[in-house]
């Protein structure tokens, strides 16, 4: 075509941010292949191998022939095993059918998903702030507004059903659940979560409950909202294989979810990916079905993420001017930067210098609405932790200084 055709976004991507997260892993892996040394504290993925049972489980299935499509909605052990999972927190006598669980290329296609077959033009869904960053964007990709509610610092910027009333509207259609959660590290206790849960259902609201980190808790379980809720026909329970068992490439997700919803949201994944993988949902069976060493597996990953904790967070303690969220569970520190309140944007800043002088990845908190903060990751070699939170610490006290 003479001249070539320009593009301009579509209306659906008009509004569209690329993922901070991915973005920043992304840097952080250019600027190692050109030779710089970098620390990536960037995207929440644990360093850890897939256990080997579940490697195992994989090559077996493979070879037994496990290379072609599935049911769109997943292999049924898997769904049944799902399904079981869930009626083991849910005590409602309707019980919970495989026929509502839909297995995805990842809790994220799940979340999405989610969105798309529930909200819609007009809609307004309340998302709790901060908030991993494809929350918004997945509800803007749905045509739906996110409301920013805000949560109170001095409580790990939990919200509550006072905040939540104080945003809603005519037009509130649902809310964002995720404990514990990404980027503040926060779990909801269960008096907490059911309070939101009892209103969402006398509002009348849709409740998408992203329970990805749910098995990474250092001070006893997180409640999941099937665990407390007194009813489960405005809910959609997102989870996945990625953080618990280590399994972030194989992309594995699912919801539970009203039978109704779930076939919606199988009929929208028969036009985008089909089926997840097969041989990846035969390595999420065995994660889930294979009992003890899965489980020892994964006890000794939340071990590995306590010791970081612990080691790490009286380091960053120590410094002037820094405020850290201590994480109840997932494996993020939230720190405010030195410079909030005074300079616009400070997390990005503060950001920018960490890669540039101390050559250590972090997301901006602008990802997740609160620009004042940053997010570090600590699902990495330990002793890279820890020696990142000293150069952390450094570089606010340079700043401090300045
Ligand atoms: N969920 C992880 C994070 O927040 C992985 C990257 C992504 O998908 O956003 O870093």
């Amino acid at each position: 075509m003479p001249g070539g055709l320009t593009f301009r976004p579509s209306a659906n991507i008009a509004e569209m941010r690329e993922s901070a997260t991915i973005a920043v892993s992304q840097r952080a892996r250019a600027l190692k292949a050109a030779g710089r040394e970098i620390i990536d504290l960037g995207a929440g993925e644990p360093d850890f191998e897939t256990p080997e049972p579940i490697r195992e489980a994989a090559k077996a299935a493979l070879d037994r022939g496990a290379t072609r499509y599935t049911a769109v909605d997943g292999i049924l052990p898997l769904r049944e095993a799902i399904a079981g999972a869930a009626n083991a927190a849910w005590q409602g006598t309707d019980r919970v059918t495989p026929a509502e669980v839909v297995v995805s290329t990842g809790s994220k296609q799940s979340l999405f998903n989610a969105c798309m077959v529930l909200f819609g033009p007009g809609d307004e869904v309340l998302v709790p702030t901060p908030s991993w960053t494809s929350y918004y964007e997945m509800v803007g990709l749905a045509r739906a507004t996110a409301v920013e509610v805000h949560g109170d610092p001095a409580r790990g910027f939990k919200v509550d059903p006072e905040r939540l009333s104080r945003h809603a509207t005519p037009r509130t259609r649902g809310v964002m659940l995720n404990s514990p959660s990404n980027p503040t590290g926060a779990v909801y206790s269960r008096e907490e979560l059911r309070a939101i849960l009892d209103l969402a259902a006398s509002r009348g609201w849709w409740v998408i409950s992203d329970e990805i980190y749910v098995r990474i808790t250092y001070d006893g379980t997180a409640a999941g909202a099937l665990d407390v809720a007194e009813r489960r026909d405005n809910l959609v329970v997102v989870n996945g294989v990625a953080k618990a068992y280590a399994m972030t490439g194989w992309r594995i997700g699912w919801t539970v979810s009203p039978l109704p919803v779930a076939k919606a949201m199988t009929a929208l994944q028969s036009h985008t990916t089909s089926n997840a993988t097969t041989v990846a949902q035969h390595a999420a069976l065995a994660a889930l079905t294979l009992g003890d060493p899965v489980e020892r597996a994964v006890r000794a990953m939340v071990d590995e993420f306590r010791a970081r904790r612990d080691a790490a967070l009286p380091i960053l303690r120590a410094a002037e001017g820094l405020t850290v969220l201590p994480p109840e569970g997932a494996f993020y520190f939230y720190v405010r930067a030195p410079g909030a309140g005074s300079v616009p944007d400070a997390g990005s800043v503060f950001a920018t210098l960490l890669l540039e002088e101390e050559g250590v990845a972090v997301v901006p908190g602008l990802a997740f609405r609160t620009p004042d903060w940053i997010r570090i990751s600590y699902a990495a070699e330990r002793s890279q932790v820890l020696d990142a939170c000293r150069r952390v610490v450094r570089a606010t006290e340079a700043m401090v200084a300045r």
